[in-house]
């Protein structure tokens, strides 16, 4: 006899059962459960996309203002349940409530944003070098998309890739990250009611070694776009590459942010805490790696540390938190084993670093800064994914350039200062794909494009009317008069 309620996958319209559920527990109050969530079997994947095979003919032929109409009823409904799924999110994710409230808004209007792009997508007409023929270059839908997400924005990247795939005419399954059921379960029943045909957008939920690597692998999907981690990532572009599926990887950041001698110290440290810590420090685009020029170093430490004294680390639902729970035990494993390796290759702990209880039994960490490290050391190449930035120190601007750079990935780099002159040399020379002066590395609007270089992203560029050249593949077709 179970007692949470239970949430089942989607699989060709219809809500089935899995064979097992897993719990999803609450990483602010290990006794809060949110609800068990089925896991789907090699065989429900397989059934998902052959639903999704089935609905493509119709689906892809269908007119653009049926797509544009379910995906603003989509868009409308995820806006109007912001404060209830954003608290959802926080919930089972453990980023702060407003962070939740912020990144389901953000979700709503991708939504909105695709359903205009259904009407927008456009083709070219040009002339032929032979003379009386005429040459048309149209986008079609690709075909089955397999999309598989993580668990640090479990509403907005699922919403920034199952938007463009349904807007262009794809059908879709979609494996969210096993830690975080619940948001996409949600999405999943929001899109269900929207008048999209059965089997045109599937859920399964379950491992990755259980259902992603069959996902991936499946003849009767065309395309997989990935959002993770980069070892996972890179074995993911091998399998596609055998079997020529196309694919798209956004993947992991050890994101740099400058602060030059010439910085407003105010603002340098309101944006470096900002970047570092909040959401935990989980995101993609946290800045983990603080450069700071010698001029400024010792205000910017006295002025960083000061500044994280006052976060306050807290329940996620709690009214006044600035940084939630880490999401899961193993991740808060992984963020004090960075720690500790931090100092015993010569970095100084200025600041946190320790698990914190609070009233509930959660996975509470003290957001942890270090100096005196070096760009050799660990901590400084692999991506933690935590709350822990470490700080650099350096002479001028140009050896701030180099150690941004100075890093296998490139996805976002950010500066501080008052310069015209080196903002803009940063902005051409930082080998990123995003780049912020005065601003925090992660923030990124819904409607412009998304992702990195190196290590950091692979395929075409995520979100804006750019998603439409992973989305889309190119026909060129002839007219003989
Ligand atoms: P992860 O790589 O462990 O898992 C990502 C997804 O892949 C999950 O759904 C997982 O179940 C699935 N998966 C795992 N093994 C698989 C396999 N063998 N075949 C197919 N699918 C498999 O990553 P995570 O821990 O969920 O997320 C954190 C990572 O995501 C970090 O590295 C972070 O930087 C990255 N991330 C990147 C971006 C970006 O846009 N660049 C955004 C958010 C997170």
């Amino acid at each position: 006899m179970h007692t949470t309620p239970r949430h089942d996958n989607l699989i060709g319209g219809q809500w089935l059962a899995g064979g097992s559920y897993t719990p999803n527990i609450n990483p602010s109050n290990l006794a809060d459960v949110l609800g068990e969530y089925a896991q789907a079997s090699a065989a429900d994947l397989d059934a998902a996309v052959q639903a999704a095979r089935a609905a493509f003919p119709v689906w892809s032929m269908s007119g653009i203002q049926a797509r544009a109409d379910a995906l603003d009823a989509i868009g409308t409904e995820i806006l109007a349940r912001r404060d209830e799924l954003g608290a959802l999110l926080a919930r089972e994710e453990g980023k702060t409530r407003v962070e939740g409230v912020g990144e389901v808004s953000r979700a709503g209007n991708i939504f909105k944003f695709f359903a205009g792009e259904c009407l927008r997508l456009a083709g070219e007409v040009v002339p032929s070098v032979r003379p009386g023929i005429g040459v048309e270059i149209t986008r079609e839908p690709v075909g089955v998309v397999g999309i598989i997400t993580p668990w640090n924005f479990p509403m907005a990247i699922p919403a920034w890739k199952i938007a463009p795939a349904l807007a262009y005419g794809n059908c879709v399954v979609f494996k969210p990250a096993d830690l975080v059921p619940g948001c996409a379960w949600e999405l999943a029943e929001i899109i269900s009611r929207s008048g999209i045909p059965a089997g045109v957008f599937n859920l399964v939920m379950g491992r990755g070694s259980v259902i992603g690597d069959p996902l991936v692998n499946h003849p009767g999907v065309d395309a997989i776009s990935f959002t993770g981690s980069q070892g996972v990532g890179a074995r993911i572009a091998q399998q596609c590459a055998l079997s020529l599926k196309k694919v798209q990887l956004e993947m992991g950041g050890k994101n740099p942010q400058v602060i030059l001698d010439d910085a407003n110290l105010a603002q340098a440290v309101e944006l470096s805490v900002q970047s570092a810590f909040y959401s935990t420090g989980q995101r993609c685009t946290a800045s983990s790696r603080l450069i700071v020029t010698e001029g400024i170093y010792p205000q910017f430490v006295a002025a960083i540390t000061a500044r994280m004294a006052t976060l306050k680390v807290g329940d996620a639902l709690e009214a006044g938190t600035d940084i939630g729970p880490v999401s899961s035990l193993a991740q808060l494993e992984q963020d004090m084993r960075y720690v500790e390796l931090g100092q015993a290759q010569g970095g100084q702990l200025v600041a946190g670093g320790d698990r914190l209880q609070r009233a509930t039994e959660g996975f509470y960490m003290a957001p942890a800064l270090l100096t005196d490290t070096t760009a050799d050391m660990r901590i400084n190449r692999e991506e933690v994914f935590g709350p822990v930035a470490s700080i650099i120190r350096v002479k001028g601007y140009d050896e701030a350039l180099f150690e941004a750079n100075n890093t296998p990935f490139g996805l976002s780099a950010g500066i501080a200062t008052t310069s015209l002159k080196h903002a803009t040399h940063f902005k051409r020379h930082s080998q990123a794909g995003m780049v912020m002066v005065n601003l925090p590395t992660a923030g990124v609007d819904y409607h412009v494009p998304f992702g990195g270089r190196k290590g950091s992203s692979y395929g075409p560029r995520e979100q804006g009317r750019y998603a439409q050249e992973f989305f889309t593949t190119v026909k060129t077709a002839y007219i003989g008069i």
